[in-house]
């Protein structure tokens, strides 16, 4: 078969499937709307030849010294830096995000890979000296063995680079199943890492859809999953893979309001919304969808001054970075993002800047939809309780900054969140009493960097452990405490019956 984007398996490229299955799924240019590559889907025996490929690799490698896993860790990076124009090129060709946006993308993936070089450091343990007589005790971080990681199409590099740097670095080895929406840029950011040293069957990519993940949900073989994606799938994986016995931590949707107060900086508050609200087409799980402005003048101001601001956006393909963002993943989006603005229209929300089918010359049959922004949202409306994921932020009207924060804190999902204010009191009341995992304090998209650890609160995470970071050491690693006792030389202690 030509042209398919097949799977790495033991540090080679393979584009066919074991056993009988050749199932493949086309790979769509999203501003063209054309299906110009096909991605092989792993059948359940593709699956086990990789965690059989990644178990046989895992003994050497957890027994590599650390500084030397991390040293690849160093090439590595260098080999993104090096490799960035393809990178972002795959991205833009089957995501469409535009390459300033792929490029930021990139970086921040890449911060993950220089939090793993610290390796050494991170996983020097703890160890207490005489905790007893000639008894010493120390905790050591050792790895889980073969992990896994399923991750969604909107950061085809930086999510998965929010998993295996760290994952194979604690001395784990890892199988990826990237999105088969838009797989390539993820393939070629895993093949750089055999040519950074990695040794072969440490990092491993399927490329697959469901029958891919139940595998590797079911697995024995497999002692942990790192999911991000929807919140339904992430509740799928995260009982999954726990009734299985599996460590999971599985990261879903969101819904992500801002609070305008009436003495926020407004035309600080639109320049950051329109960033936030439309950049990546809105296909960002920070993305800020919500703008609840407190009382009628905050609102107005805010609604007149976005209407203005909208009209300067440009929307078209990745590769001109003119254009401020791209086309949603596919034509099926399209639609469910414009369902939901047609609905808003309907439930009595008033359109005030319309992206419905937009015409963006040239790319007539891509999957575009240009920013919109709706006024007057409830939370009554179906266009507020679903994450719509596309350009369109809904402007709520609130009286009280109490009701304004009662609002996100009676929402399923809470990822993000974000005020925008000039009252330090009220900033940290907000920060303080807000149930969301990530917030912003006038910063729209408060991911946090590599050296923290990212997740949400409620139904945006299902697990224990955030991502990345230090969260992410304590994910891949198991902690053994080991206590110990050298007796003095002829010095014998006589049995004890007590719990000393
Ligand atoms: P998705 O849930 O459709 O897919 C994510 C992954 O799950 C993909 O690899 C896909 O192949 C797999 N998958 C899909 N259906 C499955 C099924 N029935 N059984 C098993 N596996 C299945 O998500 P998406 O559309 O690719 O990504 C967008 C979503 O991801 C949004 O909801 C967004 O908020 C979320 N997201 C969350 C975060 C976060 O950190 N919380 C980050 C990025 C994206």
């Amino acid at each position: 078969m030509n042209n398919v984007i097949g799977h790495l398996i033991n540090g080679e490229m393979v584009d066919t499937n074991v056993g009988d299955s050749n199932r493949t799924q086309d790979v769509f240019n999203p501003a063209t709307g054309n299906a110009e590559k096909t991605v092989a889907l792993a059948s359940k025996q593709t699956v086990e030849q990789a965690i059989s490929a990644a178990e046989a690799a895992f003994p050497q490698w957890r027994n590599t010294p650390v500084i030397k896993r991390a040293r690849v860790m160093f090439r590595f990076k260098e080999l993104l830096e090096k490799n960035a124009d393809a990178i972002c090129r795959l991205i833009g060709e089957e995501h469409g995000k535009i390459s300033h946006d792929a490029a930021g993308e990139l970086q921040r993936g890449i911060e993950n890979v220089e939090y793993a070089c610290g390796a050494p450091e991170l996983l020097k343990g703890e160890h207490s000296k005489n905790v007893g007589p000639n008894i010493d005790s120390w905790s050591e971080f050792q790895p889980l063995g073969v992990v896994a990681g399923i991750t969604p199409f909107n950061f085809p590099a930086m999510v998965p680079m929010w998993m295996f740097p760290l994952a194979i670095v604690c001395g784990n080895c890892f199988i990826l199943k990237p999105s088969e929406r838009d797989p390539s840029s993820t393939l070629l950011i895993a093949q750089l890492l055999k040519e950074a040293g990695l040794p072969d069957g440490v990092m491993n990519v399927v490329n697959g859809d469901k029958e891919a993940v139940d595998t590797l949900l079911s697995d024995d073989r497999v002692k942990a999953v790192s999911f991000v994606g929807s919140t339904p799938i992430a509740e799928y994986i995260y009982s999954t893979a726990s009734a299985n016995g599996k460590r999971c931590q599985a990261l879903g949707g969101a819904k992500n309001h801002a609070i305008i107060m009436p003495d926020a900086d407004m035309d600080n508050a639109v320049n950051q919304l329109l960033g936030a609200a439309f950049g990546s087409s809105g296909e960002r799980c920070m993305a800020l969808s919500v703008a609840v402005a407190v009382g009628d003048e905050a609102a107005d101001s805010l609604v007149k001054k976005m209407r203005v601001a909208m009209k300067d956006l440009s929307i078209g393909a990745y590769d001109n970075a003119s254009n401020d963002f791209g086309p949603v993943i596919t034509q099926a989006h399209k639609e469910k993002v414009e369902g939901y603005i047609t609905s808003a229209e309907n439930q009595g929300a008033e359109i005030v800047v319309d992206g419905r089918q937009p015409v963006v010359k040239g790319y007539e049959n891509g999957f575009f939809v240009g920013a919109t922004l709706i006024d007057g949202v409830t939370p009554e409306m179906e266009s507020y309780d679903a994450e719509i994921f596309g350009p369109v932020l809904q402007v709520m009207r609130v009286k009280t900054m109490e009701e304004a924060m009662q609002l996100i804190n009676d929402h399923e999902y809470g990822n993000g969140t974000c005020i925008f204010t000039r009252d330090g009191e009220a900033a940290r009341y907000f920060s303080d009493n807000i149930q969301v995992g990530m917030v912003g304090i006038n910063v729209p998209l408060p991911v946090p960097v590599a050296y923290h650890s990212f997740g949400g609160w409620k139904r945006s995470l299902f697990g224990d452990l955030h991502a990345y970071g230090p969260d992410g050491v304590r994910f891949y690693t198991k902690r053994k405490t080991i206590t110990q006792r050298w007796p003095s030389s002829g010095v014998r202690e006589g049995a004890s019956f007590a719990f000393v």
